[in-house]
């Protein structure tokens, strides 16, 4: 079946009340566009799952603070829809403002303190529009399963965590991150990168794969930490928002180390801002 772009409400839940006459289980996979191979893993697990799988790209205003690339975010419609056509996803919903914002909307989702370690400091307001525009998608697509990257492992954790609260009755995937082949996590925002700025940016996955070497090592926390700080510091052109090593599901910082361990980081390299995490189980992977 060809991919239909929808860009009606109406038109949406028709194609939904088709398919679930067909008795198919939707899948659904939100993005803002300017999809890469990060996206498509996602919608290729959709659609081994045998879902009738929808993908949708809004480019969500609420989740941007005040200096944030709102404007410059990158819009690839043509591209993502070929992209989605390649993948074999049924439906590229692609909303109106109005659509997910009705005139006079007031309401909002507030995430807990899951929102509140990690990227939540460096972005007030950030998870909030996150959750908001999620569950305003939900109740549009009213999905099954929805598919989101483990790339943005907090967004993950809080989304999880707002299915629960809110009795949503869908059920979350998280899928592995999807790297160049050197390591650097795909993201839209690698668009922005200068050639000088994408060889610098790597100092974040590299960062990170030291820390994890050294906790499967039976070095510190704290040792771990450090050298992972030093690593990204020493990198001119950076700074460095966090890094971090956390409990997976609590996203506490830990002190000592413990079996399973989420080492994540963010770091601001020119008008770019990049996240990454490597999640490790030391009852299986120490050396
Ligand atoms: P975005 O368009 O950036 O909002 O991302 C849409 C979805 O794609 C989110 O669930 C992201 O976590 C996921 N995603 C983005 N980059 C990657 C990646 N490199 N690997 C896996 N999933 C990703």
């Amino acid at each position: 079946m060809a991919l239909e772009t929808v860009t009606s409400v109406e038109h949406l839940r028709s194609a939904v009340a088709d398919a679930r006459s067909a008795n198919r289980t939707i899948g659904f996979i939100p993005t803002m566009g300017a999809l890469h191979a990060g996206h498509l893993s996602l919608i290729e697990a959709a659609r081994r799952n045998g879902d009738f799988t929808i993908v949708s790209i809004f480019v969500n205003p609420t989740q941007f603070g005040p200096g944030d690339d709102f404007d410059r975010y990158p819009r690839t419609l043509d591209a993502d829809r070929a992209i989605c056509d390649a993948a074999a996803a049924q439906v590229l919903f692609v909303p109106q403002h109005e659509d997910v914002y009705p005139k006079g909307d007031q309401t909002r989702v507030r995430p807990g303190p899951l929102a509140d370690g990690l990227c939540g400091p460096f972005r007030p307001g950030h998870f909030e529009g996150v959750c908001t525009v999620v569950a305003k998608l939900f109740g549009l697509v009213q999905p099954d399963v929805a598919y989101f990257g483990q790339k943005d492992a907090q967004q993950v954790a809080i989304i999880r965590r707002m299915v629960l609260d809110l009795r949503m009755p869908l059920r979350i995937e998280a899928c592995p991150i999807v790297r160049e082949p050197d390591g650097l996590a795909l993201s839209s925002r690698n668009a922005y990168l200068e050639p000088d700025q994408r060889r610098r940016s790597l100092c974040l996955y590299q960062a990170l794969t030291t820390g994890r070497d050294m906790l499967r090592a039976g070095e510190s926390v704290n040792d771990a930490v450090a050298a992972m700080r030093e690593r990204l510091e020493r990198t001119s052109g950076v700074s460095v928002d966090y890094v971090s090593v956390v409990d997976p599901d609590s996203l506490d910082p830990v002190t000592d180390t413990k079996s399973r361990l989420m080492v994540a980081g963010a770091i601001r390299i020119g008008s770019c801002r990049l996240i990454d995490n490597v999640l490790m189980d030391l009852s299986v992977d120490r050396e």
